[in-house]
Parts: structure tokens; C-alpha cells; sequence
């Protein structure tokens, strides 16, 4: 909880707060008092969160206790390879599950008690990082306990694997662009999932489920036609200025902004 409260609240204060930033919330969309609503919203479920994520950590040092984890302390173990391996798997099966359980959540029968919390904030912040519904945050929690009781996992990996996740939450939940369009931020943005693609799942409900890969987005068809063109360089070099009623993509770092959707095509 107090890694939560220093990193999301150095993030926000580094990103929205500090004098010399140059990024603000639109509080044309949303009055301070709305914002503020949805960060104490964001603070109150991640607090409950991270008490279900420590029932877990203990659940699973307990069947690790009764010796029904896959976990081993030596490296040497399956081999060094081994180590990579099992890392590259455990972080594709958890975008697997992810896709398909945030894509559920989001069924009108699931989504008022599993993962309505997490969408209180239209224009997300670091602090919505781990904004989970106390359900979700037990379904995602699970993962980590099952994963380790099939998967040999070295305990280097695992916690590479919670790394990974919180600062995977941390940065997706940016509400900045975290490259200013470029070949390769394109390039990295078409294949890995970044602040601008979750910022569009926090818009338009029915786009962009997955966690750390856009590969299940793609193949299901859950990608916005826009997104490319959002991150391409040639398209921000024109430097549109949005009009008061068009979705903004959010800022690059470069300080620059997309109207979004966009109101042309991409040039062929
Ligand atoms: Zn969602
Ligand atoms: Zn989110």
C-alpha cells in the first residue's frame, strides 16, 4: 500500500503537479471536483485491492509451505535459458487471461460488480493504476497462485513477473503519451500495449482489453481502426488543433495533441 501511495502520487505530482509540467487535466470535460471525485474513487478501491492482493501473497506462501507450488530457488535448476523462457510464457499467458477476463467483465451481467470501479475515471492517472473492484482484483490475483502451482518458476522469475505487472498498471495508466510520435514509438505502440492504447479502452469501452501485447486485440478485431493512425508520426506532424467537441488523444510527451477520432484519412 505504501509503494501504491508513493508511486502513483510521485507520478501524478511529477506528471500533473509540478510547477514546471506542462500537462493538466482537461477540466473542460470534467470540473476539478469530478476529477478529484474519480482519484478518491481510484485511492479507495486500490487500498481494498492491495489487501486482496496480500490474502494471495500469503495464500500462495502457504501452498508454496505445503509444497504445492512449481516454485525452485536454485537456477541451475532447468537451466539458465530456462529463466527467460518461463518469464517470455508466465507474461503471455497472463495477457491471455487478461484479454479474455477484462473482455468478460465488461458483459453488462459482469461489469456493474467486477469492473465498473476501474472505469470511474474517464481520463485515467497513475492513481487508477490498481483501481480494481474487490472481484477483479481476486480473479487477476488468482493468476499469479495458479500459474506458480503448474509452470516451474525460478523465484527471480515470479517476482519479475510483479514487476512487470506494476509497472505495466503504473504506465498504461500514464493518460500521457509516453514516446512523441516517431517510427519507433509507432513501431513499439503497434505492438506493445502503452498509455495511448489503454487511454482509448478508458474512451470507448469496446477497444483495446488486452494487458501487455496488443496480439489478442488484433486478432479478435478489438482494435480501434484509428489507433494506428493516432501513433503515426506523419499524422501528429500536422499538428491538429482539436476542436471543443473531439475526443483528444493524450498528449505526447512532446506536448502535442491528436484529435480523436480522426476527422481525415490516412494518406496512402
Ligand atoms: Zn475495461
Ligand atoms: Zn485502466
Amino acid at each position: 500500500m505504501l509503494g501504491y501511495f508513493a508511486a502513483a502520487g510521485g507520478l501524478y505530482w511529477f506528471l500533473y503537479l509540478r510547477q514546471s509540467s506542462r500537462f493538466v487535466i482537461d477540466s473542460t470535460e470534467q470540473t476539478t471536483k469530478a476529477i478529484w471525485q474519480s482519484i478518491h474513487s481510484d485511492v479507495i478501491l486500490s487500498v481494498l485491492s492491495s489487501g486482496i492482493f496480500s490474502v494471495c501473497a500469503a495464500l500462495m506462501t502457504t501452498v508454496y509451505q505445503l509444497g504445492y507450488t512449481r516454485l525452485y530457488l536454485q537456477p541451475e535448476q532447468y537451466g539458465l535459458g530456462y529463466l527467460g523462457f518461463s518469464l517470455v510464457l508466465v507474461l503471455i499467458l497472463q495477457d491471455t487471461y487478461f484479454y479474455f477476463t477484462h473482455r468478460l467483465s465488461h458483459h453488462p451481467r459482469c461489469y456493474r460488480w467486477l469492473h465498473q470501479g476501474h472505469h470511474h475515471s474517464k481520463n485515467p492517472t497513475p492513481w487508477t493504476a490498481f483501481a480494481f473492484d474487490p472481484a477483479e482484483a481476486m480473479v487477476q490475483a488468482i493468476y499469479l497462485v495458479g500459474v506458480t502451482m503448474v509452470i516451474p518458476m525460478h523465484l527471480s522469475v515470479l517476482i519479475a513477473v510483479v514487476l512487470v505487472m506494476t509497472l505495466g498498471a503504473l504506465i498504461h495508466h500514464f493518460g500521457l503519451r509516453l514516446f512523441k510520435a516517431s517510427a519507433m514509438g509507432n513501431w513499439l505502440g503497434s505492438w506493445l500495449v502503452g498509455p495511448t492504447h489503454h487511454w482509448l479502452h478508458h474512451r470507448k469501452y469496446t477497444v483495446h482489453y488486452s494487458l501487455y501485447f496488443t496480439f489478442w486485440d488484433r486478432v479478435l478485431g478489438t482494435q480501434h481502426p484509428g489507433y494506428e493512425d493516432v501513433l503515426s508520426p506523419s499524422v501528429a506532424e500536422k499538428k491538429i488543433v482539436p476542436s471543443a467537441n473531439i475526443e483528444t488523444a493524450p498528449a505526447a510527451l512532446s506536448g502535442k495533441t491528436v484529435p480523436f477520432p480522426l476527422p481525415f484519412k490516412k494518406a496512402s
